[in-house]
């Protein structure tokens, strides 16, 4: 044994081979973490005074290889400065630079996921060899950030430039077939032969048959750009980056602009151009955003499987009431994660709409090859569409989506709960009737909570699971594991109207009413909010929820909290219910909608509509845009703080995490709570105070002012 330490081994093997193999102790996988990088440095120095080894092997112990960076670690590099971030790039540079000049070849046997640095040490080897079951990649922009350890300095330097900034600004995760084409790795083995093909192309330079000099030579020189190919490539590919990734996202330009600036320089140099920017960004809101936004996410899926083991019984078969836009995407999405679904419908029309939809996107998927038709048959078999409860004695769970209307809900409740097994799970998919209220059909209201998606069911990524009052662990249980199975986030929350997302959205609906009868120009309003980073504007994702079902839920939250939803005015939204623009869903509202050739629904404006709203709306008034931000996030922050105090919700970052997943909160503000944080309450409270006149729902919460007195912050 040459070196051992709780992190990784280095150990002689016959021929004179040394074998660097990482296995962190206790861990399920490999990481860079602290301790790591300071054991490959002593290992290091373990194996430069070995004498008479003829090359490195580098293994994995673990099913990954190395999975990256310990992102855990991050938050406290995030806080600190410039100069302090520079030596945790700088002491594994070092490692990697000694690894790159051994006197003698490397080779890497990619077992598995070798993500950000796990890739940077097999790109500072000079031969990697890609197990089929492997995947590779370097993530880091997604975090907001760019690779720190040699990436954007190796990586172009193999492959190329536009590849290299390909893989950095998407952050995508590469099979063996592209990392071979783009000629990242130099072989793709099975997992059995991994090893053994390793060895024979570490022994083969060894032998002098491959020319790792020569490797070392293009890896660690200028990139091979005379100065117009320099121009033309990195202008090209700077701005369609730029395009891609959106002003709100520095990271990818970032790996563009280092790899330009560093194009004519020597490994040492374009190293320091690197830790330069990564410093730069790394103490950064975005940054400490976005990796934010991983670490709840990590937190919401340990939350999520820790739900699922407390599952008595898996979900095998489901059934879903309603074929309509939901329970057509409830069954599509059941269905092709894998779970058979009943569909049930009151009306022919009902169930051939939602097979509709459900053929629509699987062959969807189909013409993009990401699946054969025979599959997308068995898909399509595994939904039953029905006009009867044949069957339901044989399902798992139970999803009711039928029209939003308390009786009818009860009604076809307690009709469902005849026909289902005493065990099975109950759910119901309403946007804002109480849940309680709702068991108050049923004779097991145990066995009864809330599973509430967001529209389009496919594509948001977060299911509220509510629990009722009387709503069993075990409910919460099983529907938790039904929506992990779905591929679905889920968030635990407590009853109330409007459960936690809509409960803080028609808030924010709140303001933008009362900025229009102000004065506002709603297409100001949504310009306004959609450089803040939503994905749409208010006015615009009124239209795309329906103004009808806006205006319903208003209703209910109105009567739920009346101090602060209940508006003593008529709003423009209201006007356009009592015109039938019921947005979107009819081709108008406060904005119109024609189909493009695919059907996509393109936004447009009719004029017309200013004058519809005229009797509404105030004398036209220029808005300042940080008035319309405040006068807008103000409200949603203020009630999801009172979830959070209420223990609608168990944490900030849960809440952050759901209004992400749910309505596209934009992620490099982190969520509400870090947008909060970021800003600082004290800001919060100047604009409370500047708004104080439009009512509570500007008011901080008592424990808020509790807060910016003791300077606490929610992360
Ligand atoms: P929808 O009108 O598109 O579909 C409702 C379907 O239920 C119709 O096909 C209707 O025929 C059927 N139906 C009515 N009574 C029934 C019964 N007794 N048994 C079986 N089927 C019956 O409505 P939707 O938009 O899909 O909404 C369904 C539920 O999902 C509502 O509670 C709604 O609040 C909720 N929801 C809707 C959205 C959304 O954006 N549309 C988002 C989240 C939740």
């Amino acid at each position: 044994m040459i070196y051992q330490s709780e992190q990784l081994t280095i150990k002689r093997l016959d021929g004179d081979i040394a074998e660097l193999n990482f296995d962190l102790q206790g861990e399920s996988v490999n990481k860079f973490d602290h301790a790591t990088v300071t054991s490959l440095t002593a290992g290091l120095d373990a194996l430069e005074a070995e004498s008479g080894i003829k090359g490195l092997l580098v293994t994995s112990g673990k099913p990954v290889f190395i999975v990256g960076a310990d992102i855990t670690e991050f938050t406290s590099l995030f806080g600190s400065s410039k100069e302090e971030i520079k030596p945790f790039t700088g002491a594994n540079n070092k490692n990697f630079n000694r690894i790159a000049s051994l006197p003698y070849p490397s080779a890497v046997a990619i077992n598995g996921f070798a993500m950000g640095g796990g890739l940077e040490v097999c790109l500072a080897c000079d031969f990697r060899v890609m197990s089929t079951a492997a995947k590779i990649g370097l993530p880091e922009t997604k975090l907001g950030i760019i690779p720190g350890w040699g990436g954007t300095v190796r990586l172009p330097r193999i492959i190329g430039v536009d590849e290299a900034v390909m893989w950095m600004a998407t952050g995508a995760e590469k099979r063996p077939a592209d990392a071979m084409k783009a000629g990242a790795v130099d072989a793709v083995a099975s997992p059995e032969q991994l090893r053994g093909v390793t060895l024979t192309t570490l022994q083969t330079a060894i032998d002098g048959k491959l020319d790792y000099c020569e490797r070392r030579v293009r890896k660690h020189g200028p990139l091979p750009l005379n100065d117009t190919e320099a121009l033309m490539t990195f202008f090209t590919v700077k701005s369609m980056v730029a395009q891609q990734a959106g002003k709100n996202y520095p990271a990818p330009v970032k790996v563009v602009e280092v790899i330009e600036q560093a194009h004519k320089m020597g490994l040492e140099d374009a190293l320091d151009v690197e830790a330069e920017a990564f410093a730069e960004l790394a103490t950064g809101p975005v940054a400490a955003a976005l990796v934010g936004v991983f670490l709840n996410d990590q937190l919401l899926g340990k939350k999520a499987r820790e739900w699922e083991k407390k599952a008595d019984k898996p979900i095998e078969r489901a059934a879903v009431l309603g074929a309509g836009i939901m329970g057509g995407g409830i069954a599509y999405q059941s269905a092709y994660k894998g779970t058979p679904i009943k569909m049930k419908d009151i009306a022919q029309e009902g169930l051939d709409l939602g097979l509709k939809e459900a053929n629509k996107l699987l062959a969807k998927r189909v013409d993009r090859g990401r699946m054969t038709a025979a599959q997308m048959g068995d898909i399509l078999n595994s939904i039953d569409p029905t006009l009867t409860y044949g069957g339901f004695d044989n399902v798992d769970i139970v999803v009711e989506a039928v029209v939003e209307n308390p009786k009818v809900k009860h009604a076809v409740l307690a009709e469902t709960e005849k026909q289902i097994d005493k065990d099975t799970v109950l759910a119901s998919n309403t946007s804002t009737i109480s849940i309680t209220y709702l068991a108050q059909a049923l004779e097991r209201p145990e066995n009864f909570c809330g599973m509430h998606f967001f529209n389009p069911v496919h594509a948001m990524p977060l299911v509220e699971v509510i629990r009722g009052e009387k709503t069993s662990d075990s409910a919460i249980a099983r529907t938790v594991a039904y929506a992990n199975k779905m591929g679905k986030k889920a968030v635990v929350v407590n009853d109330c109207p409007g459960f936690l997302v809509n409960r803080v959205l028609f808030p924010y609906f709140g303001g933008f009413n009362m900025l229009l009868r102000d004065g506002a120009d709603f297409q100001a309003v949504d310009k306004v909010m959609e450089r803040w980073g939503w994905p749409m504007g208010p006015a615009y994702l009124m239209d795309v929820v329906g103004i009808d079902t806006g205006v319903h839920a208003a209703n209910v939250m109105a009567e739920g909290f009346p101090d602060r939803m209940q508006p003593d005015f008529k709003s423009a939204t209201e006007i356009m219910f009592e015109l039938e623009r019921f947005g979107q869903k009819n081709g108008k509202g406060f904005y119109e909608y024609v189909e493009d050739k695919r059907g996509k629904p393109i936004k447009t404006v009719n004029e017309d509509v200013y004058g519809m709203i005229a009797d509404v709306v105030g004398e036209k008034t220029d808005f300042d845009k940080d008035d319309i931000i405040m006068r807008m996030m103000l409200p949603m922050a203020i009630e999801m703080a009172r979830c959070v105090e209420e223990g609608i919700v168990g944490t900030p970052a849960e809440a952050d995490l759901a209004l992400l997943y749910g309505v596209g909160f934009p992620p490099f503000r982190g969520g509400i709570f870090r947008w909060m944080d970021t800003i600082g309450l004290a800001a919060i409270k100047e604009a409370s105070d500047k708004f104080a006149h439009l009512g509570k729902a500007y008011e901080l919460t008592e424990r808020m002012n509790e807060m910016l007195a003791n300077s606490e912050t929610y992360y």
